[in-house]
């Protein structure tokens, strides 16, 4: 039995605006803001979306679900994951554990972190110990500092197993 390790990286980056909800890991967030974009732009899930497809070398989110495609307009980013996941299972990988960082000067996470986790471990179908997510200021620098964007970034470690 030979075992491998694949590790992915993702990142995104959303700009916050008036009149849009605030999801992060499938989690709405009371916010007088949201995340701009053609999906629900839940950048969190974006991330580990693509940290996912990058550990599988299946390319980006981008490839996958077109913003241009009218099929994903407004879509659930769940899905998005839902479906990376398919992808990378039919492949023969497991996800090992997933890292997340949200980073955002507001608001505060820490109250929905336990909520995020559980929300992507369940689409993730791995335990919630196997994600974790930390919320992270930008120090008042930058963007994101100044309440513009919310970013986030992920690694992925997928495991596969092939009898020798
Ligand atoms: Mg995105």
């Amino acid at each position: 039995m030979s075992v491998s390790n694949r590790i992915g990286i993702g990142y995104d980056i959303h700009r916050l605006v008036d009149g849009r909800k605030l999801v992060l890991g499938g989690v709405e967030i009371p916010f007088e803001k949201g995340l701009l974009g053609h999906s629900d732009s839940d950048v969190l899930s974006h991330a580990i979306c693509d940290a996912l497809l990058g550990a599988a070398a299946l390319g980006d989110i981008g490839a996958h679900f077109p913003d241009n495609d009218p099929r994903w307009a407004g879509a659930s980013s769940l899905d998005f994951l839902a479906h990376a996941v398919e992808l990378v299972t039919d492949r023969g990988y497991r996800i090992a554990n997933i890292d997340a960082t949200v980073l955002t000067e507001r608001p505060k996470l820490r109250p929905y972190i336990q909520a995020m986790r559980e929300s992507l471990a369940s689409v993730l179908r791995i335990d919630v110990d196997q994600v974790n997510v930390k919320a992270k200021t930008n120090e008042g620098l930058e963007s994101i500092g100044r309440g513009e964007a919310m970013a986030a970034q992920a690694v992925a470690i997928l495991k596969c197993e092939r009898a020798d």
